[in-house]
């Protein structure tokens, strides 16, 4: 079977996590193939309430393999400590967890130099979650990065660093004004982090690829959304990831071609939330946007740093945008119950800009800026949806709603979330 890419189709945090987590029941690998410890899921089981930044979501499941690919960047005190809390709570995680030797280190200069630069930029800040995500992709992409397989070899390691440190540290000291690194006290930090991530460290791409070829369902955990995306994104209030958080990109980040994928399964909220700045056309500053954030069961704080996300209506036009950029075969819709309480749901159809309308996403972000939204008005159903496990059962306007979206998207809705809770979902169509 193809692999499966699950990604996000708005502004990250649209639930893929329990996305993931209901799929992986029945895949034998779960991969990240993107972005690094600025993403966070959230998934809940009988264990209790999980944040992973890193580690893809299957690991909850002990008979599952789960691998970090080479798209990302990672930080390996963040990993490693993630992996220690996981064994903490009594989910198994050696010999279960292979991280790609190809995928990049984030090294002290990048967290350093997020936060540095975040003030530089002033008003035009991004709103970044700090963790130096941000640099280690753009080393990547200036080749001044560190690979984990040079991270893993002492020899390697202490040749990077003899270029790395006093190129970092002129940058740090002349453009930044800050202190200068230690060779010495970097290398010894890294070659004790790296001897600890050893064990886990493997060429992902040929476990994806023989897994594949032995007819073993391999899932691929987007992480962000479209809307964040480098090129597709508002940019330049976007995540950095290279390769793309798009679907198309989770060939690259796991080491597999794009015919090895064969469904790409977008998730969308009912409404619309972001973290960060940037633009947001449906944004709600009134009280139904707090009636958004703070209405549901999982009021919506950011995963990774606890900041409240801005709420408002599903934005359709940026939802067509993204389905067709993702090349969607199959669509899952969260959160419907947060809209239980509303005696009506609005839907941006299109932007007023400059006295024009338009229906399609602008690429000026400053212009989406400018956007007024052009609502249209939908019925609400005022009705507890967050008990119902069959969508016949759901009222008509919610079951309305979902085909509403669905038309919008082109695609069709196989699954809808009333709640967090793993069991809190409607199947309509089975995935896998
Ligand atoms: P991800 O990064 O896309 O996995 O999303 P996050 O985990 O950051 O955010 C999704 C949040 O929504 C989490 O707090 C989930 O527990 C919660 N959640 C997921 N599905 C539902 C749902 O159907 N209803 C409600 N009320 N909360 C949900």
């Amino acid at each position: 079977m193809p692999a499966i890419v699950v990604v996000g189709g708005q502004w990250g945090d649209e639930g893929k996590g329990r996305v993931i987590d209901l799929l992986a029941q029945k895949a034998h690998i779960v991969a990240r193939y993107s972005a690094g410890n600025n993403a966070g899921h959230t998934v809940i089981n009988e264990l209790g309430e999980f944040r992973l930044h890193l580690v893809p979501a299957g690991i909850l499941y002990p008979d599952k393999t789960c691998i970090i690919g080479n798209g990302l960047v990672i930080d390996p005190a963040i990993l490693l400590e993630e992996i220690a809390d996981l064994e903490a709570r009594g989910v198994p995680v050696r010999g279960r967890l292979s991280l790609s030797d190809r995928a990049h280190v984030i090294m002290p200069w990048h967290r350093l130099i997020d936060n540095l630069d975040e003030k530089l930029r002033g008003k035009g800040a991004i709103g970044t979650t700090g963790r130096g995500v941000g640099p280690a992709f753009a080393d990547k992409v200036a080749r001044a990065g560190l690979r984990i397989a040079d991270l893993i070899d002492p020899e390697a390691l202490r040749d990077a660093l003899s270029f790395l440190i006093p190129y970092k540290n002129a940058v740090l000291e002349k453009l930044y004004e800050a202190p200068p690194l230690s060779l010495e006290q970097v290398y010894a930090e890294y070659t004790e982090l790296g001897s600890r991530l050893a064990p886990f460290v493997a060429d992902t791409s040929a476990l994806v690829q023989d897994a594949l070829a032995r007819g073993e369902t391999v899932l691929l955990e987007g992480a962000q959304g479209a809307l964040l995306d480098l090129d597709a994104g508002t940019y330049a209030y976007v995540t950095s990831s290279v390769p793309s958080s798009l679907a198309a990109g989770a060939a690259i980040g796991i080491g597999i071609g794009p015919t090895q994928i064969g469904t790409v399964l977008g998730v969308y909220k009912a409404y619309n939330t972001r973290v960060g700045n940037g633009p947001m056309p449906t944004e709600l500053l009134d009280e139904t946007g707090v009636l958004l954030r703070e209405g549901g069961p999982r009021p919506e704080y950011g995963a990774t740093t606890g900041r409240p996300r801005r709420c408002g209506w599903f934005d359709a036009v940026a939802a067509r945008y993204s389905a067709r950029l993702n090349g969607l075969t199959a669509a899952v819709l969260t959160r419907l119950d947060v809209l239980d309480r509303f005696p009506a749901i609005k839907v941006c159809t299109a932007y007023r800009i400059d006295g024009r309308t338009v229906d399609t996403m602008p690429a000026s972000t400053t212009a989406l800026a400018r956007a007024e939204p052009v609502y249209e008005e939908l019925p609400g159903w005022q009705q507890d949806t967050s008990g119902i496990r069959r969508f016949d059962e759901l009222p008509p306007a919610a079951r309305s709603y979902v085909h509403y979206i669905q038309d919008v998207l082109s695609t069709p809705i196989c699954l809808v979330s009333i709640g967090p809770q793993r069991e809190q979902a409607i199947t309509i169509k089975p995935i896998i």
